[in-house]
């Protein structure tokens, strides 16, 4: 049986995590240390860095813009490459911001990968590249469950700028047989969460007493996956994913936010101020990933539902 244990998949190996102060990359990055991993951890903002709990005995913290560093030196005798730097949200991609997510989201990925090239050129390394792609490159989709065959028809700068990047990765795959693969995350919450994102904002609003806008009435449907889920899919596909590849790592469940709210309020014993507001160009109305491919190529299984999920979130306060 082979292993699919984060524990026995990561330790010794020399993992560089790009984007590790942030949501995703630092919850990553303190797992594989966990692990017995030797990690590089990656980013360009070092207030964040040094504040994401990342021991700098445990790890390398190296602050780098990805847009202007060495990243062939970086990249030099790794074995796994998390490439998570980027710039989230649809909303703030429209209008003067494109210019940003395609640098960060899009010039990145292709740096990362032709440092991969000229490592493996000068014989210093022939990483594996894990991209974190997203559910948004889907856009508004008619069959659900939706799976990585489905067409992808991204609906907002945010989404054209990962699909873009994906089609980098599949694209240096083929043509240079580089060992890189895409994850398309479902809207990950948990412990640490990105302030701009609904479960944070909840969370804010129960202890502000400040009502939060909802989308839709709250009837805007997502597949949550719990941090530690994600984490754990992007290290299986580290370690089990094909080259080229596009793999959706999610719960499986797609939950509206009315639902959502209620959960958070059983919990927190008491309502969460909500103002119903009209749901903003380009924001999927509901996802929900089809996990055969992820379950059968990399043997990933979510192991976390929503009422344990966010109980956890409240517990660490955000
Ligand atoms: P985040 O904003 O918390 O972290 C991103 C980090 O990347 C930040 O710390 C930022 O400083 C860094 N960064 C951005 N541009 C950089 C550059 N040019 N050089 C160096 N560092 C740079 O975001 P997150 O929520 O942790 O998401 C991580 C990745 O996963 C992103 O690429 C995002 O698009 C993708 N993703 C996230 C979700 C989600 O639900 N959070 C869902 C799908 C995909």
């Amino acid at each position: 049986m082979v292993p699919r244990e984060i524990d026995t998949l990561a330790q010794d190996r020399r993992c560089v995590v790009t984007g590790a102060a942030g949501f995703i990359g630092g919850t990553l990055s303190r797992r594989l240390v966990l692990a017995g991993a030797h990690v590089i951890a990656v980013d360009r903002s070092p207030g964040l860095l040094h504040a994401s709990g990342l021991d700098a005995s445990a790890a390398e913290l190296v602050v780098m813009d990805l847009l202007a560093g060495d990243l062939e030196g970086l990249l030099r005798d790794s074995d796994w490459v998390f490439h998570l730097a980027g710039r989230g949200g649809v909303s703030t991609s429209w209008g003067p911001g494109l210019g940003d997510y395609l640098a960060d989201n899009v010039s990145t990925t292709g740096r990362v990968l032709e440092a991969a090239i000229a490592a493996r050129e000068s014989g210093h390394a022939d990483p594996r590249i894990v991209y974190a792609s997203s559910s948004s490159v889907y856009g508004h989709t008619e069959d659900e469950p939706v799976s990585e065959t489905a067409l992808l028809s991204p609906r907002s700068p945010y989404a054209i700028t990962k699909a873009a990047s994906e089609h980098l990765i599949s694209a240096y795959a083929q043509a240079y047989g580089l060992n890189a693969l895409s994850c398309r995350l479902f809207t990950v919450y948990g412990p640490g969460q990105r302030e701009d994102m609904l479960i944070s904002r909840l969370l804010r609003a129960w202890h502000d007493r400040r009502p939060v806008a909802l989308h839709a009435g709250g009837a805007v449907a997502r597949d949550l996956t719990f941090i530690d889920d994600a984490v754990e899919g992007l290290v299986l596909a580290a370690a089990y994913g094909h080259a080229g590849e596009a793999y959706n790592i999610s719960a499986g469940i797609s939950h509206d936010m009315n639902a959502v709210v209620r959960e958070l309020s059983r919990q927190l014993g008491g309502s969460i101020p909500v103002r119903p507001v009209s749901i903003p160009p380009g924001v999927p109305f509901r996802t929900l990933a089809d996990l055969t491919r992820a379950r059968e190529q990399l043997g990933y299984r979510p192991n976390f539902c929503l009422a344990a999920g966010l109980a956890k979130q409240i517990a660490a306060g955000g």
